[in-house]
């Protein structure tokens, strides 16, 4: 994977930060992957988009990935720091799951961005928990006969949730934290499309305030400094600034 340019990511940030978080996971992807369309990144189960946003932030912004979250017991400041590439190297090949249980026998896949975009539109949780199985059952059977997603059992349902989600690990990434001054214990969700966006809004801020202190010093153009590599526009800077 290779990395964005800092042309691409000022683009990105225009054109994207009105867009559902959803849409801008995809658009970062289309970016350095326009040989897939835009429905194929969608259909992608969202482990796979996961690990390839990761590989991206690798590249670009490196490999150490710093978090941090608030215990929900006393409300300490818990920091961490993770790393992209093993974050990545856990994805394994995501593929459809049979769920065998009290003479019921269940197919599902593993979600994707049209699925997530599907529940987002739903008005309440319960519902978009019953799109996300609707959608995620590829076939239910009961004592061998093909039954309606609808008619199964709560018990059943809650197993395919399971199942569903386990099929593609790094759908939910979950991470285990504990605080240091309570010892409490809890798990969080990583959102990597959603870190990712943000890296890429503070920096593409950053970008345009080297552009203008860069312009107004030189009289150079916006893609004259863009093209300059990092080092160069920072030597600059730093020459300005003095
Ligand atoms: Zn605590």
């Amino acid at each position: 994977m290779r990395a964005l340019t800092a042309s691409e990511i000022i683009q990105l940030w225009e054109t994207a930060y009105r867009f559902h978080p959803i849409d801008r996971a995809l658009s970062i992807l289309q970016q350095v992957m326009p040989e897939h369309n835009r429905d194929a990144l969608a259909a992608m189960p969202l482990g796979q988009r996961d690990a390839l946003l990761l590989s991206l932030r690798q590249a670009t912004f490196g490999d150490a990935l710093p978090g941090k979250d608030h215990c929900p017991q006393c409300n300490e400041t818990v920091e961490f720091e993770l790393s992209c590439t093993s974050l990545a190297a856990n994805m394994t090949e995501p593929q459809h799951k049979r769920l065998s249980r009290d003479s019921y026998s269940i197919t599902t896949r593993p979600l994707n961005s049209f699925d997530l975009a599907a529940a987002a539109r739903a008005t309440t949780q319960q519902q978009a928990r019953d799109l996300l199985l609707q959608r995620c059952v590829v076939e239910s059977r009961y004592h061998d006969k093909t039954i309606a997603t609808e008619t199964l059992p709560l018990e059943i349902e809650n197993s395919i949730t399971e199942t569903a989600l386990a099929a593609d690990p790094q759908a939910e990434m979950m991470l285990d934290l504990s605080c240091p001054a309570c010892q409490h214990q809890w798990q969080t969700l990583l959102d990597v499309g959603h870190i990712l966006w943000l890296e890429i809004a503070a920096r593409a801020q950053q970008l345009l305030m080297e552009v203008h202190h860069l312009a107004k010093a030189y009289g150079w153009t916006e893609a004259e400094i863009l093209r300059l590599s990092p080092t160069r526009r920072a030597t600059y800077l730093q020459m300005v600034a003095a």
